[in-house]
């Protein structure tokens, strides 16, 4: 599709910047391979396309949630075979077998999780690749260290004498590497050093030992290990207003949103609009119609907040987000018929960006993207 097309709404993928945001997190973490997190349809920028992009820029690995996800991406074209793909969501009866025939790198969190990837292994007739999940203080996935450790680093060891399983990493996960100077990253980055020693100490030799995301990858030199983990700021947005904006970075922006004005009319003072009429016309004004709604991702938190680029001017949300449709007043400007409107973007063209999106709405910009609805086309360029 032309990037002019005259949809209803359309979420243009800017791939050149994609490429451009791996060569930068590469040169933020010189001495470690990079893995492009494209998990949720890459934050909602479409896996498949984005993959390879990451790829062609120098990726070496792809980082998925499910191994449905992983599954996709392997034998997919352009994307090359020797690229490591690796999955962190176990789920009790996953494709486990399917993922050790496709060889991709399975997350492992404690005794249960192993088991089924050794019996996967068997069925499969080859060595499953796990990676072991330290909790070092996220308090979400990942095996605690003590007992838990030492019972599943001896298990996992055995099982790779049988041949059984190769563990190719030893990796943990950040709860505020967003969060400039938060006690917890300290306290992370010491015990998982620990449980990596544990580990190593026990005959475990990981290809592979990784911790950071992507705060961590742009603040955090002494998280890089040997390899990072970057989802958000590959898409070309900071991790945390706290941290920098994308530009402190290098980094820009690859989604950009917008919709072609659907009606605009004339109302006379004291028209509500929309839904529980929220919002009343002050005057006799225009109202616009933006033909996106929450079915589409378009936060109906933002309701009355959430901002938007038209003929120039930013425009507010007016009244309730419907699931289909919202309006803005435009305070008696007429565009005409069709005019684009853009809700975010890079904000180089004076438009919102996803982060204003997400402090309207109350959330992080990482919601606003993800949530980009599949009606939505995404338009590569
Ligand atoms: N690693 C894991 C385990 C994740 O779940 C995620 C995403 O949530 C990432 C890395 C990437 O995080 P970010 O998008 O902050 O780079």
């Amino acid at each position: 599709l032309p990037s002019t097309a005259p949809l209803r709404g359309r979420a243009e993928i800017d791939l050149a910047a994609l490429r451009a945001n791996v060569r930068t997190l590469r040169a933020h973490a010189p001495g470690a391979a990079v893995m492009a997190v494209v998990k949720s349809e890459a934050y909602g920028h479409g896996a498949l396309p984005c993959a390879r992009a990451a790829v062609e820029a120098g990726a070496g690995w792809l980082g998925t949630a499910t191994p449905e996800e992983a599954l996709a991406l392997r034998g997919a074209e352009g994307i090359p075979a020797d690229v490591r793909i690796m999955c962190w969501l176990w789920t009790p009866g996953g494709p486990w077998r399917e993922a050790v025939e496709a060889d991709i790198d399975v997350s492992v969190s404690g005794m249960w999780a192993l088991r089924e990837a050794i019996e996967a292994a068997r069925q499969a007739g080859r060595p499953a690749r796990v990676q072991l999940k330290a909790d070092t203080g996220l308090g979400r996935n990942g095996c605690q260290p003590g007992a838990d450790w030492a019972e599943l680093v001896e298990a996992a060891a055995g099982a790779e004498a049988e041949g059984l399983v190769r563990v190719t990493g030893l990796w943990s996960h950040f709860a505020c590497a967003d969060e400039p100077g938060h006690p917890s990253v300290a306290l992370q980055l010491g015990l998982f050093r620990e449980m990596v020693s544990y580990a190593e100490g026990e005959g475990v030799s990981p290809e592979v030992r990784h911790i950071a995301n992507s705060p961590a990858t742009l603040t955090l030199p002494e998280a890089h290990f040997d390899l990072v983990r970057t989802g958000i700021a590959l898409y070309g947005i900071s991790p945390s207003p706290e941290i920098g904006t994308p530009a402190d970075f290098g980094l820009r922006p690859v989604m950009t949103l917008s919709a072609s004005l659907a009606l605009v009319k004339q109302v006379p003072a004291g028209h509500g609009v929309s839904y529980g009429h929220r919002y009343t016309t002050p005057g006799e004004t225009t109202l616009g119609l933006v033909p996106l709604g929450y079915a589409d991702g378009i936060p109906r938190h933002a309701s009355g907040t959430g901002p938007v680029l038209i003929g120039g001017k930013w425009r507010t949300v007016a009244g309730r987000i419907a699931m289909d449709q919202f309006v803005v007043d435009l305070g008696g400007d007429e565009p005409p018929a069709g005019a684009e409107a853009v809700l975010f973007g890079p904000g180089d063209r004076g438009e919102p960006t996803a982060e204003d999106w997400a402090q309207a709405a109350g959330t992080i910009a990482y919601e606003i993207v993800t949530r980009i609805g599949t009606r939505v086309p995404r338009v590569y360029v």
